[in-house]
């Protein structure tokens, strides 16, 4: 990679922001789209959230993508919401467009696509149980619901999250239910699980570093997938023991890299080499 006085600066802000994938997968795109683009990492305390967002028309920085803790905040400093991220309640791409900073959300197609890809599974008329509450899962159901969801439980350690989104989601999408339950309530889950076509994990649980989503799958319906949005590490224990029972399940590997090539696109109007993307972060 050569910097030159023209490069175009693109960067993630999160915190913490050591671990993330995003600059070696984005890196790695912009050298095989042949673009003049670097990616670096903003380790931003939420303290200086608002300082920093306005910075990036201040140092002409072009793009970012915006991760834990700050995706739900940002969208106060931005002078547009895209309706996907509107929807969502949260953004985790800004495009600087001459000063005007514009909020995206490529989660969203991020997870279906991944859905589609990874597990071959169709929303429509379906029930599914989320785990989470937090930006993730606002991503998710956004997307289930827009293709039209049966039924979604959100399940989520703080019962009071779980419930503000189950009313905030049905407000808006009158055809599909929605039922909240607290993580620790074993027996609710259980029955829930007994009629759940895709259960998804979109909490931090699982994650390195997190503990462990400690849920038995032994009432999970036949046929149900799972998805784990957690991609480190790149098979969690969810995952492998769903795959122990037979079941169709996949980590959140390929949606990190599909809504990072989203945010490409949304950047620089090229589709990048997902293979390229997803052999930076494998
Ligand atoms: P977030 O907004 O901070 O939400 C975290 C969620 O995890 C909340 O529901 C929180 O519950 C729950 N949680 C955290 N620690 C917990 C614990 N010890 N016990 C029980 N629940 C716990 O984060 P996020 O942005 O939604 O991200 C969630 C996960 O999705 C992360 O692992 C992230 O890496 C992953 N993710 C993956 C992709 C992808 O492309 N594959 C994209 C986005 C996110 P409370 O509400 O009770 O705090």
């Amino acid at each position: 990679m050569s910097i030159s006085g023209r490069t175009k600066v693109y960067g993630i802000f999160g915190h913490p922001v050591s671990h993330s994938f995003s600059p070696r997968m984005h890196n790695a795109a912009f050298t095989a789209l042949g673009l003049d683009c670097v990616y670096i990492p903003f380790d931003i305390e939420p303290r200086d959230l608002e300082t920093a967002t306005k910075a990036l028309r201040a140092m002409s920085i072009a793009g970012v993508n915006v991760t834990i803790p700050h995706k739900e905040a940002v969208m106060g400093f931005l002078d547009e919401i895209s309706p996907d991220a509107g929807f969502t309640g949260a953004v985790n791409t800004v495009l600087n467009s001459d000063g005007r900073l514009l909020g995206f959300n490529t989660d969203v197609r991020g997870f279906l696509r991944a859905l589609g890809e990874d597990l071959g599974f169709e929303p429509k008329g379906r029930v599914i149980t989320v785990i989470g509450a937090g930006g993730a899962a606002r991503a998710v159901l956004s997307g289930l619901c827009i293709r039209g969801v049966k039924r979604v439980n959100i399940v989520n350690r703080t019962h009071d999250k779980a419930m503000e989104l189950a009313e905030e989601f049905g407000g808006s999408f009158a055809e599909t239910e929605f039922r909240s339950a607290p993580l620790s309530d074993t027996l609710g889950l259980r029955g829930y699980l007994s009629e759940t076509d895709l259960l998804v994990n979109a909490s931090s649980l699982g994650m390195e570093g997190a503990p462990a989503l400690d849920l038995s799958l032994d009432t999970l319906k036949e046929g149900a997938c799972v998805y784990d949005l957690v991609y480190n590490p790149l098979e969690t224990e969810l995952v492998r023991e769903a795959k122990g029972l037979g079941r169709r399940a996949a980590g959140g590997i390929n949606m990190l890299v599909f809504q990072g090539a989203e945010s490409i696109k949304i950047w620089t109007g090229e589709d990048p080499p997902i293979d390229v993307m997803r052999s930076a972060v494998v």
